[in-house]
């Protein structure tokens, strides 16, 4: 089966996300629980709670089509040590929306050095962080996102992710999701066929699609390598439709939330029905 939605709006709160969802033909969605700009957010309400496990079972959304975004501040590899504390309390209290949510995985950037430590340092930190977090929560696997490695941001690799996931002590509650465009700006030139095959059999036999929990659907608006995070709508940017369709086609990619955050939600309609079309 295939699950197909959009990154969506959770303003007004987080039950909201999946009527977002259904308004626009999705089978999955992505959302933030709390505001991603901010450290502090006030506590999920009970009747927030409630109604987003209603809603959800009402528009048929299992937590298995369901893959929330983690807070843009948050840097579990950060170099200092005020830095980390802080990011390591506000992504325990992410998995903990998650959970009360019901919700069983928890997307997230690994982390940047700043520029102020070495990558495996950072790396180092950020595996750390996962374990102190997953050890103080129950039934939410941690998902790593490729990057685009603009800047000094880590996960640009396959051995970068995989390194972290070696030094996760739960590997059942680890995951990976891909972003296609992070993955084409990182240098994984998934445009033609034999790129797309060699790229997929490279992430299988460094990390394994075993730990594939969500792939987010983003068309590139710079050439393969820029290392620019600049997404673009499917089918409009250097990747361009066909890679989308051998992924809808591809059994690798079953089960899992495939998420557009690409940036015309006015076309995510027509996107989801694209793709769900692609997929048949
Ligand atoms: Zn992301
Ligand atoms: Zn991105």
């Amino acid at each position: 089966m295939k699950y197909i939605g959009a990154h969506v709006s959770a303003a007004g709160g987080v039950e909201n996300a999946p009527l977002n969802a259904r308004e626009i033909g999705a089978t999955a969605f992505a959302f933030f629980t709390k505001n991603q700009r901010q450290w502090v957010a006030p506590p999920l309400t009970a009747r927030g709670i409630a109604l987003f496990k209603e809603r959800c079972e009402e528009c048929g959304y299992a937590p298995r089509q369901i893959l929330p975004h983690d807070s843009y501040l948050i840097n579990l590899g950060h170099p200092d040590a005020e830095g980390l504390k802080k990011s390591r309390a506000a992504f325990l209290d992410e998995l903990r929306r998650c959970e009360q949510l019901g919700l069983d995985r928890l997307n997230f950037h690994p982390g940047s050095t700043l520029g102020e430590i070495s990558e495996d340092d950072s790396l180092l930190r950020v595996a750390v962080s996962i374990n102190r977090a997953l050890e103080q929560t129950r039934g939410v696997c941690a998902v790593i996102e490729n990057t685009a490695g603009q800047g000094s941001n880590l996960g640009y690799t396959f051995e970068q992710i995989a390194h972290i996931i070696d030094r996760v002590e739960d590997k059942s509650r680890v995951g990976v999701c891909i972003d296609t465009c992070h993955a084409f700006a990182a240098g994984h030139d998934i445009s033609a066929p034999e790129g797309f095959e060699k790229v997929f059999k490279r992430f299988d036999d460094v990390v394994g699609f075993k730990y594939l929990r969500g792939v987010h659907m983003n068309d590139a608006k710079k050439k393969a390598g820029s290392r620019a995070d600049r997404h673009e709508s499917i089918g409009k940017g250097e990747i361009g439709m066909e890679p989308f369709k051998w992924i809808v086609r591809d059994e690798r990619f079953d089960n899992i939330p495939l998420i557009l955050e690409t940036p015309d939600p006015t076309l995510w309609p027509e996107e989801i029905r694209a793709l769900k079309g692609l997929a048949k």
